[in-house]
């Protein structure tokens, strides 16, 4: 039993299935046959009893109601009605009180010893099955012994039909419940074969390559398989993303690095004594610093990957008029007016989202104006969402730059731009939390002119 264990333990999950199905097909038709053949064999062997008895009992009848004057030729003549109350294959034996044959009608069975009185017994006379009984009778005058043969040859070969059936019958049936069995756990085993594989692809070479893996079914192994896509394509869009913050934050923190180190070696040098020197290369230090620690907190801010919250919702307009009150303490010449439709229902976001949302396009709009900047943001209700318009009289993007503004780190005036001291990313932070809130946004720009920010944001039900 326990070589048996050890021997399925090590095996394919197809083999223990097949293995496992037809040993409890077999067994469970084993016991079946079992049970039928004895109830069978009980039955019919009983039926044959009741033959032999039934043939011995007419016998005697017949002989004793024939009266004291049956003679010994009477019953010779008589031979022929004796026959047809026995069955066919039976041999009757008439036998005188000391044992000695009298008659015997159908020869087919030598003598039986004549003991046990009237009982049934099974015995083997010239290599075959019979059953015998004899039966005390009263011939006329004399006294004498019945004996009654009835082969069971019959009853043999029926059980032995029925027993060669059932073999035929039951290595068929274990050969289909093999082959079903096989076929069950090949096409059960398939999905499980192609999960090893896949994960097999991630241990080798990582999240390089798309994760999908393909199943219908809806049941357990369906949505083990798409709890696994899912997984994969979560821990996919992390690693991603921990990639692309490392790239993006070896290639762009090299540049303040190098400036604030050009900075401190010059002072180092000679700045030292040199008011000058030392008081811009302070200055241009902590700027980079500044915006150092700024392009930092954006990259994590991207690589962040939060959960959405199904239960947010944000006052729109009370969130939108406390980043205009934020912007006008920061930047008090900046002009920014405010119209809305009578009723602005809640929206479907975080009120923090909302917030940095609005404020990365309010402070672009404030930073790319080279004029006295007026921002102009109107809200109203559509259908099913709010939409944000938030028009700026700044200097505009080209055409051909609009598709890139919202890819990281894209400045459409680099060296300008740095200047300014924007870090590429606003608007890729922008971008992300939108399609977090499932909102959207299209920009129209005309250069020299102004730029149209248009948002729309789900209504929260
Ligand atoms: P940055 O931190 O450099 O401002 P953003 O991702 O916020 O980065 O913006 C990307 C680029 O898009 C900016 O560098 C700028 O060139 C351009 N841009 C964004 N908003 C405006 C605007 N309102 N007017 C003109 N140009 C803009």
């Amino acid at each position: 039993m326990k070589k048996l264990r050890d021997y399925l333990v090590n095996q394919s999950l197809q083999k223990k299935w097949m293995l496992t199905s037809s040993a409890v097909i077999f067994f469970s038709y084993t016991i079946i046959c079992i049970v039928v053949y004895i109830s069978l064999h009980t039955w019919l062997l009983n039926d044959e009893a009741s033959q032999i008895k039934r043939a011995s009992d007419d016998l005697v009848y017949f002989f004793e109601s024939q009266g004291p004057g049956l003679t010994i030729q009477e019953i010779h003549q008589n031979k022929g009605l004796l026959d047809s109350i026995k069955d066919r294959d039976q041999t009757v034996k008439l036998f005188n009180v000391d044992g000695e044959k009298i008659l015997s009608i159908n020869e087919n069975s030598q003598v039986a010893p004549i003991t046990s009185l009237g009982e049934i017994m099974e015995m083997t006379i010239d290599k075959k099955n019979v059953f015998v009984i004899n039966q005390r009778i009263q011939l006329g005058f004399i006294q004498g012994y019945i004996q009654v043969i009835h082969p069971l040859s019959k009853f043999e070969s029926l059980m032995h039909y029925l027993l060669t059936t059932m073999l035929i019958a039951g290595i068929g049936a274990l050969l289909l419940s093999a082959s079903i069995g096989y076929y069950l756990a090949n096409y059960l085993t398939k999905p499980l074969h192609a999960l090893r594989a896949s994960m097999k692809t991630v241990m080798d070479k990582g999240f390089n390559e798309p994760i999908q893996l393909s199943y219908t079914s809806h049941d357990e192994i369906g949505d083990l398989l798409k709890m696994y896509n899912a997984m994969m394509n979560e821990l996919q869009i992390s690693f991603t993303k921990q990639q692309q913050f490392v790239a993006d934050a070896s290639h762009e923190l090299r540049t303040p690095i190098q400036a604030i180190e050009g900075h401190l070696s010059l002072l180092k040098r000679w700045g030292k004594d040199d008011p000058e020197i030392l008081e811009e290369s302070i200055e241009t230090s902590l700027t980079e610093i500044a915006r150092m620690r700024k392009m930092i907190e954006e990259l994590l801010e991207l690589a962040r990957r939060e959960e959405k919250d199904i239960t947010s919702e944000a006052d729109a307009v009370a969130v939108i008029e406390a980043v205009i009150e934020e912007t006008r303490l920061l930047h008090p010449d900046a002009r920014i007016l405010l119209s809305k439709d009578e009723e602005i229902g809640r929206l479907f976001i975080t009120e923090n989202a909302l917030s940095q949302i609005v404020r990365n396009i309010i402070e672009n709009a404030i930073r790319y104006c080279e004029k006295i900047p007026e921002i102009q943001i109107s809200l109203s209700v559509l259908e099913k969402e709010v939409s944000v318009k938030i028009e700026d009289n700044g200097i505009g993007i080209a055409e051909e730059n609009i598709p890139y503004i919202f890819d990281r780190f894209y400045r459409v005036d680099e060296a300008r731009n740095r200047q300014i001291g924007g870090t590429g990313l606003g608007l890729s932070i922008t971008k992300m939390l939108l399609e977090k809130y499932n909102s959207s946004v299209e920009v129209k720009s005309v250069k020299n002119v102004g730029t149209v920010f248009l948002l729309k944001f789900p209504l929260k039900y």
